[in-house]
């Protein structure tokens, strides 16, 4: 899953880039609306985490821009500010924001909100996935199969929770570039491609993993 940070105070922007990259997420950023403009029209975030005060204007018309760009409203928004008014709160949430964090706030917290608005539309609701014998539980960020734990690189949990997600569709190769990748990827690479290899040797016999010729990847429904 990728993530879009618009945060402005460069300490938390390296906090939350180390702890989120560490939790398995893409994650890119922005220190000001221009920037987070720019980024949103060009890759596909699953999840934007907004600062409301940003040196050139304000993240309540940016949550607004990004509802009015995003049809399938698949972009989930998490408001996190200093801003703690109780009217703040309100229009966040009324400007279309998912949630709304205030600062200081702990980072576990962060993560279990991020974690919760990003399965919002998965069956169960809960921290773990299972599609036949495979296990996903992304608090703990770590992966089975039958019960052996996979022992995966950031990367390959990302790849495997992106199709998890989606069992029985096919997944093409830019869609898992802007969904697992951060914008620091070289879209001609192979690097897809090799993470999956990777994947798969890891997931071990009876691939659970199908290439659908020219059009990308699918992970069976029951494996
Ligand atoms: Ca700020």
């Amino acid at each position: 899953m990728r993530l879009l940070v618009v945060e402005d105070e460069e300490d938390l922007v390296d906090a939350l880039r180390v702890g989120l990259v560490r939790a398995g997420y893409a994650v890119d950023v922005a220190c000001d609306v221009a920037g987070a403009e720019e980024k949103l029209q060009v890759n596909s975030y699953d999840l934007v985490l907004l600062d409301l005060n940003l040196p050139d204007g304000d993240g309540f018309e940016l949550c607004r821009a990004v509802r009015r760009a995003d049809d399938g409203q698949t972009v989930r928004i998490i408001m996190v500010t200093a801003r703690d008014r109780l009217d703040d709160r309100v229009r966040g949430l009324d400007e279309g924001a998912d949630d709304y964090l205030v600062k200081p706030f702990a980072f576990p917290e962060l993560l279990a909100r991020v974690r919760a608005l990003l399965r919002r539309d998965a069956a169960g609701g809960t921290a773990v996935l299972e599609v036949g014998d495979l296990r996903l539980d992304t608090a703990r960020v770590e992966a089975f199969r039958a019960g052996r734990q996979l022992g995966l690189t950031p990367k390959e949990f990302g790849v495997l929770h992106y199709l998890m997600t989606r069992p029985g569709h096919v997944v093409s190769t830019e869609e898992l570039l802007e969904h697992v990748w951060d914008e620091h990827t070289d879209p001609f690479t192979n690097t897809v491609r090799v993470t999956v290899g990777n994947l798969r040797r890891k997931l071990g016999a009876e691939g659970v993993i199908e290439t659908v010729i020219s059009r990308g990847y699918r992970l069976k429904e029951r494996v």
